[in-house]
């Protein structure tokens, strides 16, 4: 916290690489989950530093709101993005040439010293700082000509912090289909300067156009969801995706049950790395144990997140309502989609509710990132995250 500030600003661009990340925060798996959620991540920085210092963090922070409320709005570009994984993987199968470079480039054996390091970097720690994603992505589609959602997927797949949002959407913006025509090119003399002289890597292709499609993503109208809690019995339902569950609005009593799941990555075409399932893991059990303090009830865990699994856990409590935390769009929103049609055949309802933060800052994230920028000193307002104890002084670090 007390580097949230004008320090993190002035160097968060370096990537000083493996085990010397210190100078960005490395919480995207954690934030991910919302093992940590935004609003008390946004709560601790403002307490020890002035908006002004802590600026570049706080818009950093909002990236990610941005990003979820994007897809949100435009789902089928995930969906999209699932089926050409898909067919792209089928392709690898028959096209000799496209299975060479493919696997040159995912086993690091490229020969541009940087990309080949990141490869092994992201193997090892399931991380990698975001100027190297950028940087990466970049390489990957215009000097090393792959299809960017192969590098999406070998990327997700590894990350700790796999999201279908900040992934999918970082990649079309770093392919210039994000906001179409403006696209990232990785120089390599900016890659030199920000990793410290560690890299001078060669051949990099620099005036490479930005990708182009036929595709068009049309916006929806964002799903409408509560954010309060139904009164009587429920049992509360914890997934990945939102792994907070004292901070949802349940009052103690009313919580008869409470489960996790998971979708197992694999179910859904994207094989997850040794780590990444280790961590996922540990997280689910992490949220289960606090809700089981929380709550003051046993917490269990379902052999899938699917509808038969939830039904049958639900009846035998005797609750009808199945509470969830919203899960914005990605293998678990599709899971659950399922599972509450199945749920309502049995007379069951799953109710997902929308945090008050995605409900204020997704509307904004219809267009590019400028629009949610503007807003986040009303959206520090609204959400009051600047109540800080008054005897905590302010850092201007
Ligand atoms: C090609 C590419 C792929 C990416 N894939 C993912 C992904 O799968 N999952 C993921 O969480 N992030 C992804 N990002 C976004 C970003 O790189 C990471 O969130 C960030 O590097 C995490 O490191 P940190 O926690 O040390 O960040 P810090 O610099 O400490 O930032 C603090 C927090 O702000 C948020 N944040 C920072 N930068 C971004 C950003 N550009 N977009 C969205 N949120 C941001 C994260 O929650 C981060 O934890 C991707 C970026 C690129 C360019």
């Amino acid at each position: 916290m007390p580097r949230a500030g004008k320090s993190y600003a002035a160097t968060r661009n370096e990537d000083r690489g493996i085990g010397h990340h210190d100078n960005v925060s490395q919480l995207s798996p954690w934030l991910r989950r919302r093992l940590v959620t935004e609003e008390e991540l946004l709560r601790s920085v403002l307490a020890q530093h002035t908006p002004q210092a802590a600026e570049k963090f706080v818009q950093e922070v909002f990236w990610r709101g941005y990003f979820k409320g994007y897809l949100e709005a435009r789902p089928s570009l995930w969906r999209e993005y699932r089926r050409t994984v898909l067919s792209l993987q089928q392709q690898l199968t028959h096209d000799q040439s496209l299975a060479t470079d493919y696997a040159a480039a995912t086993a690091g054996r490229t020969g541009i010293d940087c990309f080949d390091a990141w490869v092994a970097e992201v193997q090892v720690t399931g991380y990698l700082h975001n100027h190297a994603r950028m940087w990466f992505a970049s390489i990957w589609i215009f000097t090393l000509r792959l299809p960017w959602p192969l590098g999406a997927e070998f990327l997700y797949r590894h990350f700790l912090d796999a999201d279908p949002a900040s992934n999918t959407l970082s990649w079309r913006w770093v392919a210039g289909l994000h906001t179409v025509g403006k696209h990232y090119l990785a120089r390599a003399a900016n890659i030199e300067a920000c990793t410290g002289g560690r890299f001078a890597p060669q051949g990099l292709q620099e005036h490479a156009a930005p990708l182009q499609e036929r595709l068009a993503h049309p916006q929806r109208a964002l799903p409408r969801l509560g954010n309060q809690p139904p009164a009587g019995p429920v049992v509360l339902l914890l997934t990945e995706e939102d792994l907070h569950p004292e901070s949802l609005g349940l009052d103690r009593h009313q919580v008869r049950g409470i489960a996790g799941a998971r979708v197992s990555r694999d179910a859904v075409g994207l094989p997850v790395s040794a780590q990444g399932e280790a961590f996922g893991e540990g997280a689910l059990a992490d949220a289960m144990a606090r809700a089981s303090e929380w709550f003051g009830q046993p917490a269990e865990r379902l052999p899938a997140l699917d509808g038969d699994a939830m039904a049958a856990w639900a009846e035998r409590l005797g609750a009808s309502v199945v509470v969830t935390a919203c899960a914005p769009v990605g293998p678990v929103e599709e899971a659950l989609s399922d599972a509450g049609n199945w749920l309502a055949m049995r007379k069951l309802r799953l109710m997902p509710l929308r945090r008050t933060y995605d409900a204020r800052v997704w509307p904004h994230a219809t267009k590019g990132f400028s629009a949610v920028r503007d807003q986040i000193p009303a959206l520090i307002d609204a959400l009051d995250l600047e109540n800080r104890r008054p005897e905590q002084g302010r850092l201007d670090l």
